[in-house]
């Protein structure tokens, strides 16, 4: 194996993985390291909802919103890309999703967020009761509200992790499983590669993308970029039929419907540390949200529980650009919540920090020393 190339990723969660194959598809030779098995940390633990595609005519002009646009347009490109490269269906579907509003606080909350839908020319219809039941028969009949989302998707996050991984492979990538990145090997401003318990790998350029670990790792060079982890348990519950069709949200909390009758329910968030363990009283708050949106769960089977860590930032944007006083270090992580939904539009910014060509969104907004944004300023759900 050589051990030099043009690029090496630190982390092969769904933001490493998806960078490390746009990078390839732009001929370059790239390295991903993971120091354990890729795509096994919050990108596989997560519930794999991505957001509904807003009109192609009207690109916001917010960056967030910008980079959540470009990544809704790009799934479904790269998901018939990677089925014809690797033949593997990533689970890329157009299921729809109903937001439902149980209390009053909750209805105002949701006209709120159909206003953004609106300005960012997102399909959706506010449903009258009788059409709730038609749209999602399961759902109960005790909703103050609830809005329709004909263009909400999902991914199944675990085999689009294993296309990417095959996709990069097929390109001449390399992916080296449990060989972590202990630190950088710099000269001045620049890195010439990363440092593993094996020896140096080189590279004209390296790219953070570890998940909540980036921070601590990007620390020994003296930057500081906090990636808190943000614990999320989810349940996986079967109904032994298919009961739900769309993706159902109520705030944080929500049901995403998986094939033959198996529904996620998820998400709880937490500050835990690095804690993975699943927690008595989060599985019961699920499964009670659960019960309450759709009567029919109550009797499901539990099949599994589990839990993973977002990687958090300073603010809820994601960290995008270079590391402050590198010229060739890359940071791209810090997307919480919606690291799955934006990690396509993420890697294409990525690819033009790394060919510098001109980022085809501000990346003033993601800079890694910008100044926290003030509380409130979150705009991503998922
Ligand atoms: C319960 C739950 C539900 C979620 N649902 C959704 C959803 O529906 N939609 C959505 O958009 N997002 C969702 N998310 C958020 C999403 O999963 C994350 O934002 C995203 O997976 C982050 O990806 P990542 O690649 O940055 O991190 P990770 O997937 O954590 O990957 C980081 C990788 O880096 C590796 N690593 C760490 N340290 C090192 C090192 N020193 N050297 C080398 N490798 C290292 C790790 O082993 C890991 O493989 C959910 C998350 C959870 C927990």
């Amino acid at each position: 194996m050589a051990d030099r190339f043009d690029v090496v990723v630190a982390g092969g969660g769904i933001v490493g993985l998806s960078i490390a194959f746009a990078l390839t598809r732009e001929g370059l030779s790239v390295a991903v390291l993971d120091r354990r098995q890729p795509g096994r940390e919050a990108s596989w633990a997560g519930a794999g909802m991505l957001p509904a595609q807003s009109d192609p005519d009207r690109t916001p002009s917010h960056p967030t919103l910008a980079l959540r646009a470009w990544s809704a347009r790009l799934y479904p490109e790269w998901s018939a890309v990677l089925r014809e490269e690797t033949g593997i269906d990533n689970g890329y579907r157009r299921s729809g999703g109903v937001d439902v509003a149980m209390t009053e606080t909750d209805e105002r909350d949701l006209r709120t967020t159909a206003g953004r839908w609106r300005v960012e020319g997102i399909a959706y219809e506010r449903l009258a009761p009788a059409d709730i039941a038609r749209v999602e028969p399961a759902l109960t009949t005790d909703l103050r509200a609830a809005y329709f989302l004909p263009d909400r998707a999902q991914i199944r996050n675990p085999w689009h992790l294993r296309a990417l991984a095959e996709a990069f492979r097929l390109r001449g990538g390399i992916v080296l499983s449990h060989r972590g990145v202990e630190g950088f090997a710099t000269q001045g401003d620049r890195v010439t590669g990363v440092r593993t318990a094996d020896g140096e790998v080189h590279a004209e350029t390296v790219v953070v993308a570890a998940g909540a670990w980036s921070g601590d790792l990007l620390e020994g060079v003296g930057v500081s970029a906090p990636t808190p982890p943000v614990k999320g348990q989810i349940v996986l519950v079967d109904c032994g039929r298919p009961v739900l069709r769309r993706i159902v949200e109520h705030g944080k909390r929500y049901l995403v419907p998986r094939d033959e009758g198996r529904v996620l329910i998820g998400a709880t968030e937490e500050e835990a540390g690095f804690d993975v363990l699943p927690t008595a009283d989060a599985f019961q708050s699920l499964l009670d949200v659960a019960a309450s949106l759709c009567p029919a769960l109550a009797d499901a089977r539990i099949e599994a529980t589990w839990a993973g860590l977002r990687p958090g930032s300073l603010d809820s944007r994601p960290y995008i650009g270079l590391a402050p006083g590198f010229r060739n270090l890359v940071v791209a992580t810090g997307h919480r919540r919606a690291g799955l939904q934006l990690s396509p539009a993420t890697a294409e910014l990525v690819a033009d920090v790394v060919l510098g060509r001109p980022p085809r969104i501000d990346l003033g907004y993601f800079r890694v020393d910008r100044s926290p944004a003030p509380a409130g300023d979150d705009v991503f759900r998922s």
